[in-house]
C-alpha cells in the first residue's frame, strides 16, 4: 500500500493537519511539540488506521466499544485512546487495550474500568475526566464541580492514574469559551493530581481554538481521514 492513492490523500492531510498545528502553536506563543495528533479512525477501515500509524501517526482513536477491540487487535501498533460515551459494562473490555481512556465522566466506571485492569494484568490505566462544559447531556462529561472526586477515585484503585481532562466543544458556540473553562479546570485538577496534565480538547473544526487555550492532545478524524457518513459522531 506504499504509494496508493489512498496513502498519498491520507499523507497530504496529515501534513495540513501538522501545518494547523505549528501554526496555531505559533500564534498562541507555544512549542508545535507539545501537542499530540491523535488520528480519530471510526468508521475507517483497518488499512487507514495503518496508514496513519505509517506516516507518522501513531496515536488513534475510536469511539465505539466494538470498533475499538477489533481494530486495536488488528492494528497493535498504534496506541489506542477511547475516547467515546463508556458504558460501565464495556469498560473491563476498553481497559484491555486502550493506552489512554478521554471519556471517564463517572464514579461507576471507576470500578469497571479498575477491574478491566486488574484481568488484563497490565500496567495502570490513564484516564482522562471527560468534563460536560455547558451540561450537554448527549456528549457526556462530568460537571466541572465532580472531576477532581472522580478523579481522586481513580486514583485511589492504584490501576487507574488520573492524566488529565477532556471535552467535546459544543457544536455550534463558539469554541474558545469552552476550552477557556477546560483550561482552568484542568489546573484545579493539576492541584489535586500533579500528572494529570493532559488537555484533550479540539477537533477537525476546532483546532486552533483548542491550542489556543493549552489544549495537548487534539482529537481530529475528518480533516485526516475524509467526511464520515451522518449519524455516526
Ligand atoms: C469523532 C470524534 C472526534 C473527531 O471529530 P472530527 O470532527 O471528525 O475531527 C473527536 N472526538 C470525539 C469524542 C469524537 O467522537
Amino acid at each position: 500500500m506504499r504509494e496508493d492513492p489512498r496513502t498519498a490523500q491520507i499523507a497530504a492531510n496529515v501534513a495540513q493537519v501538522r501545518d494547523r498545528m505549528a501554526a496555531a502553536a505559533k500564534a498562541a506563543g507555544r512549542d508545535p511539540a507539545e501537542l499530540t495528533l491523535i488520528g480519530i479512525t471510526k468508521t475507517f477501515p483497518v488499512e487507514d488506521a495503518r496508514r496513519l500509524v505509517e506516516l507518522g501517526v501513531p496515536d488513534l482513536g475510536e469511539n465505539r466499544e466494538q470498533e475499538a477491540r477489533v481494530k486495536a487487535r488488528e492494528v497493535p501498533e498504534a496506541r489506542w485512546h477511547f475516547v467515546g460515551r463508556l458504558q460501565r459494562n464495556k469498560a473491563g473490555s476498553v481497559a484491555a487495550y486502550a493506552a489512554v481512556v478521554h471519556s471517564l465522566d463517572r464514579p461507576e466506571l471507576v470500578p469497571a474500568l479498575a477491574n478491566g485492569v486488574r484481568r488484563a494484568e497490565r500496567d495502570p490505566l490513564d484516564v482522562l475526566v471527560q468534563v460536560s462544559i455547558d451540561g450537554d447531556p448527549d456528549r457526556g462529561g462530568a460537571p466541572a464541580a465532580e472531576v477532581v472526586a472522580i478523579a481522586d477515585a481513580a486514583a485511589a484503585t492504584g490501576l487507574l492514574r488520573p492524566a488529565g481532562v477532556m471535552t467535546v466543544a459544543p457544536i455550534e458556540a463558539d469554541p474558545d469559551g469552552a476550552f477557556a473553562a477546560l483550561r482552568e479546570i484542568a489546573a484545579t485538577l493539576r492541584a489535586a493530581h500533579p500528572g494529570a496534565t493532559v488537555i484533550s480538547a479540539g477537533m477537525s473544526a476546532d483546532l486552533e481554538a483548542a491550542v489556543r487555550n493549552g489544549a495537548t492532545h487534539l482529537r481530529i478524524g475528518t480533516a485526516l481521514l475524509g467526511g464520515r457518513p451522518p449519524l455516526r459522531r
